[in-house]
Order: C-alpha cells, then sequence, then structure tokens
C-alpha cells in the first residue's frame, strides 16, 4: 500500500488543491491526515470538505480542537487566537461536528499516527529536539510514527544500538536499518516553516519500506490576497511568502 500523509493545511485552500493535484501523480492508495485542517487561512469550509472527501483517516489537530471549543486558545499566541475566533465564527455547523468527532491518535499496520507527540498526545507539546524526539521513542509500540504540528518535516532514527539522530535527507528506506523505530514530522500543506515556500507532505510505501518528502509550489499571491480580503492578520498573510 502507499500512503499520503498531509498536515497542517490551516485552511489554505490552494495548497490543498496543490497538494491533492501531486498526490494524484503518486499512485497513493490512501491519504491519511495528521490535523490542524484549520486555523490560520481564510478557507475552512472549503478544506474541511476537501479533506472529508479525499482521506480515509483524519486526526484532530490543536487549532481544529480550538476552532470547536475543544481547547482554550489562551496559549495561543495572539495571531493564532483572532485567527481561531475567526475561524469558529465562519466554520460551517456540519463541519464543525465533523472535527469535534475526529481522534487524537490512530494505529494502523506499522504506523503510529498523531499531531502533537504520541506521549500525551492532548497536551499538544512539540518535538523540536532530538532529546524530546528520544523521550517520545518509549512512548509508541509501532516501528514508525508520524507525526506534524511543527511544520518542520524531519526524519528521527532510534537505531539498534539505542542512537537517536536525525536522517539528513528527505528520504529513507526503513528496511535499511533493521530493528530501528523512526519519528517522522511529514511537514506543513499550508504553511510550511522551513524556510522553504513550498507545500510539504510524505509518502510511505509499507511494500518497499521507502518515506519520501514531496515539495509543492502553489499560488501564494492568491492565498494571500483571500487573507486579506478575509481581514486575517497580516503577519499570517506575509510569513508564507517566507516559509516561516
Ligand atoms: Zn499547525
Amino acid at each position: 500500500m502507499r500512503f499520503a500523509f498531509i498536515s497542517d493545511i490551516h485552511a489554505n485552500l490552494e495548497a490543498l488543491d496543490a497538494v491533492l493535484g501531486d498526490i494524484g501523480k503518486e499512485a497513493v492508495d490512501e491519504i491519511i491526515c495528521l490535523g490542524d485542517i484549520v486555523g490560520y487561512g481564510s478557507e475552512p469550509n472549503e478544506c474541511t470538505e476537501l479533506v472529508r472527501k479525499n482521506c480515509t483517516l483524519v486526526l484532530l489537530g490543536n487549532h481544529d480542537a480550538a476552532a470547536v471549543k475543544l481547547l482554550d486558545t489562551h496559549l495561543f499566541n495572539n495571531y493564532a487566537r483572532i485567527a481561531i475566533d475567526w475561524t469558529s465564527r465562519t466554520l460551517r455547523k456540519a463541519h464543525r461536528t465533523y472535527l469535534l468527532g475526529l481522534p487524537l491518535t490512530a494505529t494502523t499496520g506499522p504506523l503510529t499516527l498523531v499531531h502533537a507527540t504520541p506521549y500525551e498526545p492532548g497536551m499538544w507539546y512539540y518535538i523540536t529536539s532530538l532529546e524530546e524526539a528520544a523521550f517520545n521513542f518509549h512512548h509508541f509500540e509501532t516501528e514508525v510514527c508520524l507525526v506534524g504540528h511543527t511544520h518542520i518535516p524531519t526524519i528521527v532514527v532510534l537505531d539498534g544500538k539505542k542512537e537517536v539522530y536525525a536522517h539528513q535527507a528527505g528520504h529513507i528506506n526503513l528496511r535499511d536499518t533493521p530493528g530501528a523505530k523512526y519519528l517522522i514530522n511529514v511537514g506543513s500543506v499550508g504553511q510550511p516553516r522551513d524556510r522553504i515556500i513550498k507545500s510539504c507532505y510524505g509518502i510511505f510505501d509499507d511494500a518497499t519500506g521507502e518515506f519520501y518528502f514531496r515539495r509543492v509550489a502553489y499560488d501564494i499571491p492568491a492565498t494571500q490576497a483571500r487573507m486579506r480580503k478575509a481581514k486575517l492578520p497580516e503577519f499570517l498573510v506575509t510569513r508564507l511568502s517566507e516559509g516561516r
């Protein structure tokens, strides 16, 4: 089976459209979404609809949770909070009900799936260091755990000798290191923050063991025009053309 993993779409319709178009060329069997469909961007309804239509499994992200009042926004920064308030007002009832029903984690075959961290997924912690990754390896049983949340694509390996390191390339074959475990952040579709402005998502083939990232260009000025029209904070608009 070939899987595509998308995450952190953040109501960016141009980016989601471009990524779904690219996935269409990758001969994928299933698309899985790791959460944060909404928040920051101007098209929460359209994006929720597309994710519902295209994904076989969808997890809850912290912005999704906040938009449907499952999570208080007091820990969000000011821009994120303004965008969440706007999103809550804009989301249609059917989509709100759908987001309310999304799970925090799921396991399928060799994969654990979660938006933030396998340790206490409802606390929305971030994995930003090898130390935090090493800690989280103790909190899933499968060979691979896929996450989103930081918007930074990364592949962290726990090899047989219990050494934890970041894999330096954007592709890996899991069969190359027998007995290893992997913690993979699939990056962000709608708000990449690794200084690369293209959308990011991941492809995994469970037959060959191959995992790799895809980067996809999308119409950033069109997204920015929509966001300005919705009067979303200018900081959120400009960061898209800087990839941060
Ligand atoms: Zn996010």
